[in-house]
């Protein structure tokens, strides 16, 4: 019998009791308790300490995306940090911290492509600046929208974990920075601590009216989070040779029946925009980059970042809600 402390002969999990159709509903989510898994060669086995809570899990939960679909009675897909209890793998020494896709549990089963968190960088800041979102908002603005000094780079989302980091990189290069968010005391905070040039209460205001006022020359660089009603307005914006960065479209993931889209594409050709989409997995390769930039923006107190903590492995389907109702204010993560 391996025994890693009382009471941990068992993994809790949460896992997907079904697919949902709407809203994500507590329906959707079961509990169990399994054998904890044993690690094959070159694999480690991890105590799960925090989970990253992203609105990709919804779509993993209903329909095949970039990855395949979750199966039913699986616990529910996620990147997380842990500590290594076991391991097969001479590069990864019991007592490290990783980040991996952990899934919610409490043990995890992870590959030699887990990464080890270097010492002294906290939880908070592994699963957010330093973590998926972080590297979202760096390599989508400066690899996909490119902004040059002086442009106009306009923020769906902003005040989330993503668009807070994309509109301070997009002040380090220079750029004016407009950003839009779901309430007053949002946006009082993107432009009070984080030095957006203004910011636009999508909730309250006429948002095409809005941008147009805020971006007088248009929209240089739309990094656009939401998608929906909002990028149809971004783009009756767009500057000449505008880009849009299209990271996520939040605004749509609980659709049954996707939602007319905008109607206005044609504006990219007479605009001579580009648009173009990304994922985040196919820079993980390149972090490094990522890190050492935004690292010295946080020593050089250029860069700052927000977390959301919910505690609790059973909390975790109320965390995943707070992103689609906006309840959050910073990274969802949830400390097990
Ligand atoms: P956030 O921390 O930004 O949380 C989501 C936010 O979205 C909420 O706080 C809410 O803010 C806003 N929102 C929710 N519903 C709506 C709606 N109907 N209309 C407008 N805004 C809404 O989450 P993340 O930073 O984790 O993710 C942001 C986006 O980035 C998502 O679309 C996600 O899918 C995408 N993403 C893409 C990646 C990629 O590789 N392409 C990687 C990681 C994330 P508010 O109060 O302002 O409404």
């Amino acid at each position: 019998m391996r025994v890693y402390g009382a009471a941990m002969n068992t993994n809790r999990r949460i896992t997907l009791a079904q697919r949902p159709d709407g809203p994500v509903a507590a329906e959707c989510f079961a509990a169990d308790e399994v054998d904890v898994p044993v690690p094959g060669p070159g694999q480690i086995l991890v105590e799960v300490s925090w989970l990253s809570i992203d609105p990709t899990i919804r779509g993993w939960m209903a329909y095949d995306t970039y990855l395949p679909a979750i199966e039913i009675g699986a616990e529910i897909r996620s990147g997380g940090l842990g500590k290594v209890i076991e391991s097969n793998n001479d590069k990864i020494p019991v007592g490290s911290t990783v980040f991996g896709t952990v899934g919610w549990q409490q043990y995890a089963v992870l590959g030699a492509d887990a990464m080890v968190v270097p010492e002294g960088v906290e939880p908070e800041a592994a699963l957010s600046v330093f973590g998926v979102t972080g590297l979202t908002a760096y390599f989508g603005l400066l690899d996909i929208g490119r902004p040059v000094e002086g442009e106009t780079v306009l923020v769906s989302g902003a005040a989330g974990a993503t668009g807070s980091v994309v509109g301070q990189i997009a002040k380090i290069k220079g750029c004016r920075v407009v950003g839009l968010a779901g309430s007053d005391e949002k946006c009082a905070w993107l432009v009070d601590q984080l030095g957006y040039d203004a910011a636009i209460n999508y909730k309250t205001e006429n948002v095409r009216k809005a941008i147009n006022q805020h971006c007088p020359k248009g929209v240089d660089v739309f990094f656009d989070n939401v998608g929906g009603d909002i990028l149809e307005d971004a783009i009756a914006n767009l500057a000449l040779r505008g880009r849009v960065v299209m990271c996520g479209a939040i605004s749509g993931y609980n659709d049954s029946v996707p939602a007319p889209g905008p109607n206005n594409l044609t504006t990219l050709i007479s605009m001579r925009g580009r648009m173009e989409g990304f994922i985040i997995l196919d820079y993980f390769a390149r972090s490094g980059e990522a890190i050492a930039d935004m690292g010295g923006w946080i020593m050089e107190g250029k860069l700052t970042y927000a977390t959301d903590v919910v505690e609790g492995l059973d909390n975790a389907p109320e965390a995943l809600d707070r992103l689609f109702t906006g309840a959050n204010a910073g990274k969802v993560m949830v400390k097990l």
